[in-house]
This record gives structure tokens, C-alpha cells and sequence, in this order.
């Protein structure tokens, strides 16, 4: 029998439930773990122990709360090999991907550790003669984070962490897929010392559960990350209760390589940026826009790499590219590969790999001759798949990566300092990279897009502190009575 978790709420674990298997997409004969699917009353009695433990969470010390903090990050960092093997295990990134990932984890939790110390607030004298005026920063309530299956640990940490550090207390949904990650963050945590309730876990389906999460009264704050869509849909339904909302939502990420571009440098940034973790993250960079010159000399040199590009397992030694996550995934990959060939793109790659164990394999696809018009140009495909756009010049280059509407990420690749200067303040997109893949973000900045991809104030680093609490203006009159 494999391994059972369940869901905690108010500090004591909720048996029942829908049966749900937790499947290794490397190996599908493997079951990582079990767990019940709780239904909506039991989201809702997560909610309620939330409220329950928010009076007493919210008035800790900021040591008391970046104690627990530091004590979890390091047991996170200390498990690193540990929870870096149960995450690729569940989700299908490498070793490597997965280790680095919970290492971010940790480092997340020792940053708000510290963010939770540092002051915030302003005491100034107000116009009016001798009244003083306060501006305070407050925890806003009880918090629903709802989180995708691509990143299990590192974006749970990067939403809980912060709601925690500033006094929140957090009802905390992952992805059905990646149970496992977020049951051992829930755990590190609980037993670095939060009250019970603090932080309550519920393992659900996002269609049942969710809307109890986004739409109960006593939620006064929903952070999500998901697809654009599931986003959308909480947006609309929390749009009329008024309440703080924060999406961070699909990508559709340019990266532009023009003439002068170092082609070992493009080769790797567009490889690493488009096909690392399968292509399964928002930052991806999923279309690559190339100026005539150095078109067909790049692209002999991606296929050249990516013939010694390696698929398999994903804790097996010096695999480069892990298995899709799940049968639902490879099937939108595969369609889109349709829907390219049929608007007349060139797929090289693109194929399901049959290897040793039953796993959803595919190998990476590079999808030649596309226009921007094009539905692999316009919309996210979540999987190892890079177009590529041929423009003439730089000015088309720069028009035809803002055409996209997802603007989470975008980058150039240039040696010219002129170029790189232009592109990072003519990008439409929340976050520029220059000869970087678009993927790979640091913890203690902001982070997050534009136009459809976002919502909200920016999530991490500095910036996490204007979602996670709200600001207070206080005045008071001269000679007021103090006893
Ligand atoms: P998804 O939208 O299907 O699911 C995200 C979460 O929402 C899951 O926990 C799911 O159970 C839950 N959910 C489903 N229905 C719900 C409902 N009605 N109410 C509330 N919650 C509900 O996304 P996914 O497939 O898990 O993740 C992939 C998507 O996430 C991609 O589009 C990717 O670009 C995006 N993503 C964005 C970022 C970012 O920071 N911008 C980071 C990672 C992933």
C-alpha cells in the first residue's frame, strides 16, 4: 500500500474523501501516494479554523513569526535531497530542477523570515498644527492560496511565506497532482511552531472546493497562480464581494535573438528557456523571434543541440527533460503540434518517446516557418515546444514580441548594449531578460506580467508586502488623553 496524506485543518488531519492517486509521470506503474479529496464543508471548516487562529497569529511578534519562518527554511533546505526527489517523483521535472526548486523554497522562507523584522510603517506630522498622523501596515485576514502543479513547492512557499511573515492566517489548495510537495511544506511549517490553524490544508478539486476558497465570506484575501482561464473565472466571481484578489496567470513569452547575437549564447538561452522543466512554466520562452541573418545558422545549431537533448526519467542520472506531467497535458501539446502543421509550420521533434518505463514522454519540438498570427503564437502551450518567427530587422522583431497578449516574460539576445537598452524599455512585458533565458527569476524581487497574465500587485521579494496586508492612515488630535 502506498504512502496516505490528508488534508489539515485547525491543526488535526481530515480522513474521507474522493480516492486520488498521486502518479509518478516518469513511471505510471509507480504510486507515489494516496489521499481522500475533501469536499466543500471541509473547505469551509478550513476557513473556519483560519478566522479562529487569525486574532492570535496576527498579534505575534514579528520574532515570534520570522522564527517559525527561519526554523522551517532551514528543515526545508536541510531535506533538500529529500523533497527534491519526492517533487520530480510527483511532477516530472529532473533531479536537478527539482532539488534546485525546494532549495528556493527554503530561501523564500529564510527571505520573509527576515522581511517579517524589517520595519514598515511612517509617523509624520500631519498640515494641520499638531496633529500626528500614522500610516500603518495591517495583515488582511484569512487567505486562500491556490497554487498550479509546476512549480509544487517554490510557489506555495513564495504565497505562504509572505501571508504568514505579515500575520495572515492561510487555507492553502495545491494542484491535485502534486499533493505530496505541499503536505510536507504544510508539515515543516506546522511543526516549526505556528498555532493550530494558521495554516490549514486542504486537498480538493479545484471545481469543488475553489469556489468555498474564493467566494466565502470569511475569505478576505485569494492569491492564485494558475492558467488564465480558472483565473479569469475567480476574478468575475469575486469582482462583485469587493475582496483582495492577486492572479498570476498562463505566459505567451518572445525571446528575440537579432544579428549580432552570440550564437552560443542564444543556443543555450533559447534551449534552457524553452525546454527546461518540459516547457511547463509560465516563464517559458515558447516563441523565438529571429532577425534574417542569423536565422538559418541558429537554427541549425538548436537542432544540433537538441539532437543530443536528453528525455527520460526524471530522477534517472543526466536526463536533461523529464516527462510531461500528465495524459491531459500531452494531449494539448500534441494538439497544438496539429494545429501548427496545419497553419503551415514545420515541426521537427514533436514525437512520443516509448522508453523503458510508461511514461508520458514526448521529445522537443521546434515548430519552423510560423507567422505571428499564428495559434502557436498567440496562445500558451505549457509543454517542450518552441516556434520560431523569421523577421527582417530588429523593429519587426520588437512588434512581433509585443503582439503577444501574455506578457509575463520576454528576452534578447544581443551583443549590442543599444539593442538590450531598447528592448528592456520597449517590452511590453512584466519582466525582461538580456541574453538570459526568459525563464529563471530571483526570490527578493517583484515578479510578474502584464496585460492577460497578471492581476494584482506583483507577488515576492520587497513587493509582497502590498498584497498581504493593508494600509492604515491614523490621525491624531493634539493634547489627546493618554492613560
Ligand atoms: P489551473 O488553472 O488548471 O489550476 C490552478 C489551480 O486552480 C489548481 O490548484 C486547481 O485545482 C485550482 N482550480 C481549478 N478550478 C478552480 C476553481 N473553480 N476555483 C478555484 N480554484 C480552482 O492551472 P494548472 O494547470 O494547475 O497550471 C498551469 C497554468 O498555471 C499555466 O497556464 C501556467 O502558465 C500558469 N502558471 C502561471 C505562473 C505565473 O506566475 N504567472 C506560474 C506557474 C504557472
Amino acid at each position: 500500500m502506498s504512502r496516505q496524506i490528508t488534508s489539515v485543518v485547525g491543526g488535526s488531519t481530515v480522513t474521507g474523501g474522493d480516492a486520488h492517486a498521486d502518479l509518478n509521470p516518469s513511471d505510471l506503474s509507480d504510486v507515489v501516494l494516496e489521499y481522500g479529496g475533501v469536499d466543500a464543508s471541509a473547505a469551509k471548516a478550513a476557513l473556519e479554523a483560519a478566522a479562529a487562529a487569525f486574532p492570535l497569529w496576527s498579534r505575534t511578534t514579528p520574532w515570534e513569526r520570522s522564527t517559525v519562518l527561519d526554523k522551517a527554511g532551514s528543515e526545508v533546505l536541510a531535506r533538500a535531497d529529500e523533497l527534491g526527489d519526492l517533487l520530480a517523483r510527483e511532477e516530472g521535472k529532473t533531479l536537478p530542477e527539482a532539488k534546485g526548486e525546494v532549495v528556493r523554497a527554503g530561501q523564500i522562507l529564510k527571505y520573509f523570515a527576515g522581511a517579517a523584522l524589517q520595519p514598515h510603517g511612517h509617523l509624520l506630522d500631519s498640515v494641520r498644527p499638531g496633529v500626528e498622523v500614522s500610516v500603518t501596515r495591517e495583515p488582511i485576514g484569512v487567505v486562500s492560496v491556490i497554487t498550479p502543479w509546476n512549480f509544487p513547492i517554490a510557489i506555495p512557499a513564495w504565497k505562504i511565506a509572505p501571508a504568514l511573515a505579515y500575520g495572515n492566517s492561510v487555507v492553502f489548495k495545491p494542484a491535485e497532482l502534486v499533493p505530496g510537495s505541499a503536505w510536507e511544506l504544510v508539515d515543516i511549517l506546522n511543526r516549526a511552531g505556528l498555532p493550530a490553524g494558521a495554516l490549514n490544508l486542504v486537498l480538493g478539486r479545484g471545481s469543488v472546493v475553489g469556489p468555498v476558497l474564493t467566494t466565502d465570506p470569511l475569505v478576505n484575501g485569494v492569491t492564485f497562480t494558475g492558467s488564465v482561464g480558472t483565473g479569469r473565472g475567480i476574478l468575475d466571481a469575486d469582482a462583485p464581494l469587493g475582496r483582495k484578489v492577486q492572479l498570476e496567470l498562463g505566459g505567451k513569452n518572445p525571446l528575440v535573438i537579432v544579428d549580432d547575437a552570440d550564437l552560443a549564447t542564444a543556443v543555450e538561452v533559447l534551449v534552457q528557456g524553452g525546454f527546461g522543466s518540459t516547457g511547463q512554466r509560465c516563464t517559458a520562452s515558447s516563441f523565438a523571434v529571429v532577425t534574417d541573418a542569423i536565422h538559418d545558422r541558429l537554427v541549425a545549431a538548436v537542432q544540433e543541440r537538441l539532437s543530443r537533448w536528453t528525455v527520460g526519467d526524471a530522477r534517472a542520472a543526466g536526463i536533461e527533460m523529464g516527462p510531461v506531467v500528465d495524459p491531459s497535458q500531452l494531449a494539448q501539446d500534441l494538439r497544438y503540434l496539429d494545429v501548427a502543421r496545419s497553419e503551415g509550420g514545420e515541426v521537427h521533434g514533436g514525437e512520443v518517446l516509448e522508453l523503458g518505463t510508461a511514461g508520458h514522454y514526448l521529445s522537443p519540438a521546434l515548430v519552423l516557418g510560423t507567422k505571428s498570427s499564428d495559434t502557436i503564437n498567440r496562445e500558451e502551450v505549457f509543454g517542450p515546444v518552441v516556434s520560431v518567427i523569421r523577421v527582417a530587422d530588429y523593429d519587426e522583431a520588437l512588434a512581433t514580441a509585443n503582439a503577444s497578449t501574455m506578457n509575463l516574460s520576454a528576452g534578447v539576445v544581443t551583443t549590442d548594449l543599444a539593442t538590450a537598452t531598447h528592448f528592456r524599455r520597449s517590452s511590453k512585458a512584466g519582466m525582461v531578460m538580456v541574453n538570459l533565458p526568459t525563464a529563471g527569476v530571483d526570490f527578493h524581487v517583484p515578479f510578474g506580467g502584464r496585460g492577460d497574465s497578471s492581476h494584482g500587485p506583483r507577488e515576492q521579494g520587497f513587493a509582497a508586502i502590498d498584497f498581504f496586508t493593508t494600509s492604515k492612515t491614523a490621525y491624531t488630535a493634539p493634547g489627546s488623553p493618554r492613560n
